[in-house]
């Protein structure tokens, strides 16, 4: 049906690329191309039945994807790289008529800082050219926002408070390991705490704020309150939230190896000199640490990520708890990639098939709460990631 053009070729590229193969009448033709391309290459010896190709590009060069795009000439990109190189991405996108999808908002490599204003800002452009771009169609963001949409559409009349929950109760049987990119998700995890509540955003140090919460067919477990780039759009596109916050759980030995991390100066992100040469100390780190996307193999357990909500439903207040527990296992069995992978893959392929199929094609820039969230929450429970729903509970929160 059409051609996809995918960059990046990490964890979560491994198991989008392999869930686009399991729906090959809308994925015909694909081209992995990322920066080193053995690593596209090995993604695509899994795959026979449709067309597939590896390219080399460093997707900071906006010359060099124009002539990848124009070579190729694909119906949609989808940016499995660093958040980093969204810009660089959408500007070769629009100088080539084609559509844009990510999973994670932009941020500057000198700065451990993301906000969407920078890819809003794109919002004309696209529109004008009458192209589409999907911001974050990942878990979360992501799924998560496409949960919010489907509760605000179904189940309430006004939603209120809004609780993101993400947990990983799974084991890797490694002494410390990230699930996803190593130097994303250390900088995400080590900037202030962030909520919104009552019109305002309030600041917290750094996982300051924690509380015990109970998962589905996992148990207690401790949450900490985190900024994630989700509550900034939800707060937007749903302005009738009086709260929104994030929470995700860490055990003790992670938490310890992040602090000693940060206080050997490890999480650094400007470069320092050494042996003559200059290196930036967390990308040194993402070097030597386990890779995320190797994970797989011997990960037990499972994540559970969803959203706690309450608000009005005929004048009543109501709470509702939509959520998916996946087992890394299953997940490595069917695409030989952890759940966290898993989670973030298999929603960029439902996004990249909606758009293929018309359905989620609209010009202008979008976060994916904005679209339609029923035809997205079906192929969730057909591709792999089904839901379940929970009404007036104990949110605990
Ligand atoms: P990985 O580090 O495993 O993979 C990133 C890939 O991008 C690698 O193949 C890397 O190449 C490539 N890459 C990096 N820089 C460039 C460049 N300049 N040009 C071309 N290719 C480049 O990351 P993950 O697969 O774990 O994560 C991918 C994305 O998904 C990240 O943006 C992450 O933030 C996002 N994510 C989103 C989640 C969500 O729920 N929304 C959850 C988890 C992740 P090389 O191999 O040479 O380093």
């Amino acid at each position: 049906m059409g051609k996809v053009l995918v960059i990046g070729a990490g964890g979560v590229s491994n198991v989008t690329v392999k869930k686009m193969a399991m729906n090959a009448d809308i994925f015909t033709n694909i081209l992995i191309a990322t920066r080193t391309q053995s690593k596209a290459d090995k993604i695509a010896a899994d795959i026979t039945n449709i067309k597939i190709h590896t390219a080399q590009v460093d997707a900071d060069k906006r010359e060099e994807l124009i002539a990848l795009f124009q070579a190729f000439k694909p119906d949609l990109v989808v940016n499995l790289a660093l958040p980093y190189q969204d810009l660089s991405i959408m500007e070769a996108c629009l100088a080539c008529g084609v559509s844009y999808m990510d999973t994670a908002n932009y941020e500057p490599p000198e700065e451990a800082k993301y906000q969407y204003s920078w890819q809003w800002d794109y919002k004309d452009r696209f529109e004008k050219a009458r192209l589409t771009a999907i911001l974050g169609c990942g878990f979360d963001p992501g799924v998560t926002g496409v949960y919010t949409a489907y509760a605000a559409k179904h189940h309430f009349d006004e939603i209120q408070y809004l609780d993101i929950v993400d947990c990983n109760a799974g084991d890797h049987h490694k002494a410390f390991a990230t699930n996803f990119n190593p130097e994303i998700n250390i900088r995400e995890i080590t900037q202030r705490g962030k909520y919104y509540e009552n019109g305002k955003w309030r600041e917290t140090e750094p996982l300051s704020v924690h509380q015990t919460l109970n998962y589905p067919e996992i148990g207690p477990k401790e949450s900490y309150l985190m900024y994630h780039e989700e509550l900034e759009s939800l707060v937007k596109n749903f302005p009738s939230l009086r709260r929104a916050r994030f929470w995700m759980t860490f055990g003790q030995e992670y938490l310890t190896h992040l602090r000693v991390i940060q206080n050997i100066g490890m999480s650094r992100i400007d470069p320092v000199r050494y042996n003559g040469m200059e290196i930036v100390p967390i990308q040194f780190l993402k070097a030597v640490l386990p890779n995320p996307g190797d994970l797989g193999e011997n990960y037990t357990g499972q994540t559970s990520i969803g959203c706690r909500i309450r608000g009005l439903k005929d004048g009543k207040e109501r709470t509702y708890y939509i959520y998916n527990n996946c087992s890394h296992e299953e997940a490595y069995k069917e695409t030989g990639a952890q759940a966290v992978s898993y989670t973030t893959g298999v929603p960029a392929m439902i996004g990249a098939k909606l758009f293929m199929q018309g359905v989620w094609k609209k010009p202008g820039v979008w976060n994916v709460e904005e679209l339609n969230p029923d035809p997205f929450m079906e192929e969730l429970n057909r591709q792999g990631l089904p839901w379940k729903e929970r009404w007036n509970v104990d949110l605990e929160l």
